[in-house]
């Protein structure tokens, strides 16, 4: 099966669908009910989130090898450098290797419990993305994903100090990127832009996020520090009570954002389902019945 590096290079746009590991066996029903209606839909490839510590982090493995082993997807893995030594590293991307999993998403990661108190690495860790970034190739022949901040990541000084460390994942080996979420394309194509300018030629994949529940939009875009616009928060609240209004105001703003950014030549759209399939794939259906033929995953 090709990997997503592989996929990248063909050229045609690739469409791939997020997911995290689920809690409980009732979160894990609803999961695998959502990844079989996706399967049928031949995604480019999917991923798993990987847990913030603890036992979430045993289902990330768990979940992304039974996807390899049971479906037709390829999964890409996250894998994040928080709490875990080098030597624990190396076993888990050895586990998916072991499991055939050949896609990585390299990611630093933030401090358990408050994403903002401040980051401290493990004695024997990584301080950066980029260090997991060369660990993980010089393992072997995976690809390799890194995240990217359309409004930049909270902790950069400035923009010069967020692109420069960018570059420098990309340098390292990192075959692309998957953003941040964000409500706004022009935060998307101002980061291309100046990731180009960098002399940066790595793919950035946009995150699409179905904007179809205002406080929990909220919430999230507090968390990543991405901006919620008023317009799009303020016709979200109208139709607090009325449930079916806001998702289609969500659906129809996500599927808006998704239009312009593979016009404006993304390379591909990368949606998170929350474990849910239903707005995603109401975007999805509406954007591949107008948008080039996608970069089909093969076995
Ligand atoms: P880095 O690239 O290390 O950057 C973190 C900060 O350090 C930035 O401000 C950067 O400018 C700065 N920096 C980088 N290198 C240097 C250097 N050499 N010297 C000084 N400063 C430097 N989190 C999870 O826990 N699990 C997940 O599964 C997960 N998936 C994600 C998927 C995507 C697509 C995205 C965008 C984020 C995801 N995150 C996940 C969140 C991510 O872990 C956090 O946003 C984290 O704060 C940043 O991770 P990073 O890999 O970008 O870190």
């Amino acid at each position: 099966m090709s990997t997503v590096r592989e996929l990248l290079a063909d050229g045609r746009p690739t469409y791939s669908f997020e997911f995290f590991p689920p809690k409980t066996d009732a979160g894990e029903r609803t999961l695998w009910n959502a990844i079989r209606r996706i399967e049928a839909l031949a995604p480019s490839f999917v991923s798993v989130t990987y847990g913030a510590g603890g036992s979430s982090r045993d289902r990330t493995v768990a979940v992304t090898r039974r996807i390899a082993a049971e479906t037709t997807l390829r999964p890409v893995a996250h894998l994040t450098a928080v709490g875990h030594s080098v030597a624990e590293l190396r076993h888990i991307i050895g586990q998916y290797a072991d499991a055939g999993v050949r896609d990585v998403l390299a990611l630093r990661g933030d401090p358990p419990g408050d994403p903002n108190a401040p980051w401290t690495a493990h004695p024997q860790g990584f301080t950066h993305a980029h260090e997991l970034v060369s660990l993980v190739r010089a393992m072997g022949d995976f690809s390799v994903g890194v995240a990217a901040f359309p409004e930049r990541h909270p902790r950069s000084a400035d923009w010069d100090d967020d692109i420069r460390h960018f570059v420098a994942k990309c340098r390292a080996g990192a075959d692309y990127a998957i953003t941040q979420m964000f409500f706004d394309v022009e935060h998307y194509l101002r980061l291309r832009d100046r990731v180009a300018a960098a002399g940066c030629t790595t793919p950035i994949i946009p995150e699409i996020m179905p904007a179809t529940d205002v406080r929990q939009i909220r919430r999230f875009a507090e968390l990543s520090g991405a901006g919620f616009p008023h317009s799009l928060a303020e016709r979200l609240e109208a139709a607090r009570a009325n449930p079916a209004d806001g998702h289609r105001i969500g659906v129809e703003h996500a599927t808006g954002m998704a239009r312009r950014l593979l016009a404006e030549g993304a390379p591909g759209l990368h949606y998170i389902t929350l474990n849910r399939s239903t707005a995603t794939l109401e975007i999805h259906r509406e954007i591949v019945g107008s948008a080039p033929a996608p970069a089909l995953a093969r076995r």
